[in-house]
């Protein structure tokens, strides 16, 4: 594809110094999922574009592009920062390690469907203030079918089960086990409660998702439930995952 100027939709989530006073920055946009653009003169005094494309800025961005490599971010338009996002560190390193676990299931220009509004409604949810480690585990457990990963969260593994007992975790069985069928596999020996967590969030669209109370010990659960379910199955080192991990150490 010829270099031509697009609009896009969008999230700048990460800036790197480039050259002298050039930023590369990483976007998230609905029309062309992940991409690279350099952003001249963003270092220098009165760059028209360096307070419209900070960190956790959303907005339009006319880009020149060609479909590949280094795109050049040329205007903004309608910019608006997620504030909290910015500025707080929790948010931020929950928000960092969204955005990073995303980038890694797909490859750059490469659009990313509807993952691009779920993202975008978890991030303006913890921009608002709501529990990020729930909403994290939302996108975790979504994810994993766009890693080629797709566990079977509606029933069990083993038959048409859905609800009436209770469910563990099998990840060598990729999925939900009903106690009927428990014998069939090894199994996690998760609590029941925890298994039905994993559901719901694996299951339930963003927008039906209501504020969840969860005490902090449950959610503990199915933290480590995910991340071995994320351990066994890919190799993935993401340093914005070890960063939130020791964060998350050092609040209990
Ligand atoms: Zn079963």
């Amino acid at each position: 594809m010829a270099r031509q100027l697009q609009d896009v939709h969008g999230l700048i989530f990460h800036h790197q110094r480039f050259h002298e006073a050039d930023v590369l920055a990483q976007m998230l946009t609905k029309e062309l999922g992940f991409l690279t653009v350099i952003i001249h003169g963003a270092l220098k005094q009165n760059s028209r574009l360096a307070g419209a494309s900070v960190n956790f800025s959303t907005g339009t961005y006319i880009i020149m592009t060609s479909g590949h490599g280094l795109s050049t971010l040329r205007n903004v338009k309608n910019s608006r920062q997620l504030e909290h996002l910015f500025s707080d560190l929790t948010a931020n390193a929950y928000a960092s390690y969204l955005l990073d676990l995303t980038r890694h299931a797909f490859t750059e220009y490469e659009p990313i469907g509807a993952y691009y509004q779920l993202v975008m409604a978890v991030l303006r949810r913890i921009d608002q203030g709501e529990d990020p480690e729930l909403l994290t585990q939302l996108v975790q457990l979504q994810l994993l079918p766009a890693y080629g990963v797709g566990p079977q969260f509606a029933h069990c593994v083993y038959g048409p089960e859905s609800r009436g007992c209770p469910f563990d975790y099998s990840i060598q069985a990729g999925g939900v086990v009903c106690q009927r069928h428990f014998t069939r596999c090894s199994r996690m020996h998760l609590p029941p409660a925890a298994t039905a967590l994993m559901r719901t969030l694996a299951l339930v669209p963003i927008q039906q998702l209501g504020q969840m109370q969860i005490k902090a010990a449950s959610k503990q659960i199915t933290r480590k439930a995910i991340d071995r379910i994320y351990g066994e199955t890919l190799d993935l080192d993401l340093k914005s995952k070890r960063f939130l991990d020791e964060l998350r150490l050092s609040e209990f």
